[in-house]
């Protein structure tokens, strides 16, 4: 690793332009191929090794209205008939994953429903789809049942519901406080909706409630955003996550962008972005939070855990199902076919709907665990000894030295310490630990 790699970078002040930049995998999204899924069978043929834990996604793909930032594959348009279709399908993803001899008999430890908008769904959608998935796949070993949630989506009612089905961690997409900011943003909820969620949920009591924040949406200013971090912390989650704002190819930002011929995206540069999460970041450990991720801030880590999180990044188990999900099984990456007509007629059929796939070498999975831990701030050592024989200090040496020429990297006994300003910009760090056929190359 060539110091001029790291100079290049890690070039500071530059404008938001369009692409990925979140790394959350490893290796390369453009490195996994289509036609893949006998490789997947393989490898839900055989049993779990002791020890590995479980996970289960849905993805529910759908959406009030379609945020001008959002990169995520959602529909705006679908009815309850094929709403309902689309979870029964899932269900049936399920029922034939859980008959592999990889799966079949164990007990999920976390389960998360993400977006889309799960919150989009009924009450009774919500309750007989949890019904039929805890019979496929009993749920009472699951220690954390997360909840993406919109605030415009959320009545009393419907959050009880989420309660009863055993959700206990809730994730609210507030994103912004701001009315205008709100809707110039394409978000469909407003600000008084988040008040009143809010309290429902804390009246209801949900073991965990999240609040997730962007930085950098469009037309955000340095007072919005001092009022958005107030009104956080007057709010007092258990967590608060906050994401930088970036322009992938597929948000209708950037279809404005490429209409008008520009380059540079109508939001914060990167170093406006990062002081705003860092300034964020400091008024909540003032107020008593502690940062425990380059995205997160909890107010008590010895209670609040996130272990879809955690767990897998340590390699867990994880069953994507649902339109575009993404799996992790046996150390084989895949995702499910990206497009609501495609991933049904799959289900339908009978086949596994996967889109495509690449199985890691364990190199790559070490490597893939290191980089992911790494967005933690703080990675053991020994960790990497014990599970994959390897001396990090070594086998990273170049990175490291370089990372702690920099004052970005300090030794501390078994662990690694990132600073604040290596944390914030971890995603662009991270390309330095990948393997020089992943360097330079495409990320998505
Ligand atoms: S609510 Fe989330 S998933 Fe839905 S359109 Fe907005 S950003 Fe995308």
């Amino acid at each position: 690793m060539k110091t001029e790699t790291f100079d290049r970078l890690l070039a500071d002040g530059d404008e938001t332009t369009a692409g990925n930049y979140f790394v959350a995998n490893y290796p390369p999204f453009s490195f996994w191929q289509k036609d893949k899924a006998d490789e997947v069978q393989r490898a839900l043929a055989q049993p779990a090794p002791a020890g590995v834990p479980l996970g289960v996604y849905f993805h529910i793909p759908f959406c009030r209205k379609r945020c001008h930032f959002c990169y995520f594959r959602v529909y705006t348009d679908k009815n309850a008939d094929e709403i309902k279709g689309y979870l029964e399908l899932g269900m049936r993803e399920l029922a034939r994953y859980a008959a592999t001899p990889r799966i079949a008999g164990r007990k999920p430890k976390f389960v998360y429903f993400g977006g889309g908008t799960p919150s989009y769904l009924s009450v009774a959608q919500l309750a007989a789809l949890t019904e039929r998935m805890k019979a496929l796949l009993p749920w009472d070993e699951a220690e954390e049942v997360a909840f993406e949630a919109e605030p415009g989506t959320l009545t009393e009612a419907k959050l009880q519901a989420i309660r009863d089905i055993g959700v206990t961690r809730l994730s609210l997409g507030v994103e912004n406080f701001d009315k205008h900011l709100l809707e110039i943003n394409g978000r469909a909820h407003r600000e008084d909706e988040i008040y009143r969620a809010y309290d429902f949920a804390r009246k209801i009591g949900f073991p965990q409630i999240n609040i997730d924040l962007i930085a950098g949406m469009i037309e955000e200013t340095d007072a919005n955003w001092q009022r958005n971090i107030a009104k956080t912390i007057e709010f007092q989650p258990d967590s608060v996550t906050i994401y930088q704002m970036e322009i992938p190819y597929n948000t209708t930002i950037y279809q404005q962008m490429r209409a008008e011929g520009k380059l540079v995206a109508p939001v914060a540069d990167w170093q406006t972005k990062r002081r705003w999460v860092d300034e964020a970041f400091s008024a909540l450990e003032r107020a008593g939070y502690t940062v425990t991720s380059a995205t997160t801030a909890v107010r008590d880590p010895q209670k609040t855990k996130f272990l879809y999180r955690d767990l897998l990044w340590q390699g867990a188990d994880l069953l994507g199902l649902g339109v575009a999900s993404f799996s992790h099984v046996a150390g084989v990456h895949f995702q499910n076919l990206p497009d609501f007509e495609t991933y049904t007629a799959a289900v339908r059929r009978g086949d596994l709907p996967i889109g495509r796939a690449l199985v890691t070498t364990e190199e790559e999975r070490m490597i893939r665990e290191l980089i992911l831990q790494l967005k933690l701030g703080r990675v053991s050592q020994s960790y990497f000894r014990e599970k994959f024989g390897v001396v990090v200090a070594e086998r990273f040496n170049q990175q490291l030295a370089e990372l702690t020429r920099r004052g970005l990297l300090s030794e501390q006994g078994d662990w690694l310490v990132l600073t604040r300003e290596a944390l914030l910009k971890i995603d662009v760090i991270l390309h330095a630990f990948f393997l020089p056929q992943h360097q330079n190359a495409r990320y998505t």
